[in-house]
């Protein structure tokens, strides 16, 4: 999940967050927005002295408006992932669009397509919604009919947007989806990758010679977001079929919560691990300690702190059924190396990053072998 966000409401149950980035670009956006009203009042023939508001004012308006309207693309998507029985987890606004973070996307094509397809339909239908009022409705006040037509006409560029084919975009992954209908759906991933970052590029050609800083910042994050995209499904289409019993470490190493930070230090030179469940009470599990915990201590003060005083009890676990891809997941979405393994409330063992990256280097060499 992503980390400088607030939570601002819930749909369906799910989270609605902001992130950081967004209330920064906010008064941007009301700004450039701003500057244009005038010129689209004269495009519509309108006095821009009738306008009871600032331009300003309905430019800042048009940001907030702009953002709802996201919001709402995004839950379109929500809204049709939840019907095909898939979890969202959050969704989160950020400075250019939004996401919603599926927690088990399906790799089903149709699935993918009638989800990907949701959020520009939204956006197009409250595009067309908003011109529709706010040119049938010739006795509102000039404000309102300017803020409902430049939304409008946001919407309908949103809806077109996200609709070229360029990969992780909407329209990308309604490309992916056409594709993988023969089966493949990592080669499907990176047809449309390579696409996406073309585009990307062209995007970000363009927005040099136009000097267009939007449109360099889009290009920008699309090509990155394409890249993350491709790994992650290299990640999972490779790991597939792995559990995390098949990669974890069995015999794990406990250290007692009462000896002192000198002692964990010896032990870990003796053992090379990095993290290493503490114990107490016979075998009871509470808590876990790691390298970056004894860094904390000062190395004047190492027997002055036991285990106890610097580990986290909070414990990152796992079940051994699960697959492995999900227990990478879980890592970097908690941020952290490594979880437990517990069955019940037997500690099985422990998975780390690096097990999990020697099952996928193992998966790759096995896959070159095949003739
Ligand atoms: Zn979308």
């Amino acid at each position: 999940m992503l980390k400088n966000a607030w939570t601002i409401g819930h749909v369906f149950g799910i989270p609605i967050r902001l992130h950081i980035t967004l209330l920064l670009i906010l008064p941007l956006f009301g700004w450039i927005f701003g500057s244009n009203i005038e010129l689209f009042a004269e495009m519509l023939q309108l006095d821009p002295a009738d306008l009871v508001l600032g331009s300003y004012t309905i430019g800042f308006l048009l940001g907030i408006g702009l953002f709802v309207s996201v919001a709402l693309h995004e839950l379109g998507h929500t809204w049709m992932a939840l019907r095909r029985g898939m979890n969202i987890r959050s969704i989160t606004l950020l400075i250019l669009g939004g996401i919603a973070e599926i927690e088990d996307m399906s790799k089903e094509p149709a699935d993918e397509l009638i989800i990907a397809i949701m959020g520009p339909a939204v956006s197009l239908f409250l595009g067309i919604g908003c011109y529709a009022l706010g040119v049938s409705a010739l006795n509102m006040v000039a404000d309102l009919r300017i803020f409902l037509l430049y939304l409008g006409q946001m919407n309908i560029v949103l809806a077109v947007f996200n609709l070229l084919p360029a990969f992780p975009s909407d329209g990308g992954r309604v490309l992916r989806a056409f594709l993988a209908r023969r089966g493949n759906y990592l080669a499907a991933t990176k047809t449309a990758t390579s696409l996406g970052q073309t585009m990307a590029i062209i995007f970000g050609i363009l927005g040099v010679f136009s000097g267009n800083i939007l449109l360099l910042l889009v290009a920008f994050f699309l090509y990155i977001a394409a890249n993350h995209e491709y790994q992650t499904n290299l990640l999972s289409t490779t790991l597939a079929g792995f559990t995390v019993a098949d990669l974890m470490t069995r015999d794990v190493v406990s250290v007692p919560a009462h000896h002192t930070v000198a002692q964990l230090l010896a032990f870990m030179y003796d053992q090379k691990h990095t993290g290493y469940p503490v114990i107490a009470n016979g075998d009871e599990v509470i808590g876990c300690v790691t390298m970056q915990d004894v860094r904390k201590v000062d190395p004047g003060q190492r027997d002055d702190y036991r285990v106890q005083d610097i580990m986290a009890s909070n414990l990152h676990t796992i079940e051994p059924r699960a697959d492995a891809f999900e227990a990478l997941t879980k890592m970097s979405q908690e941020q952290i190396g490594r979880l437990f393994v517990f069955d019940q409330d037997e500690l099985m063992g422990i998975i780390t990053r690096s097990d999990i990256m020697k099952g996928f280097q193992l998966r790759q060499i096995e896959k070159r072998e095949r003739p």
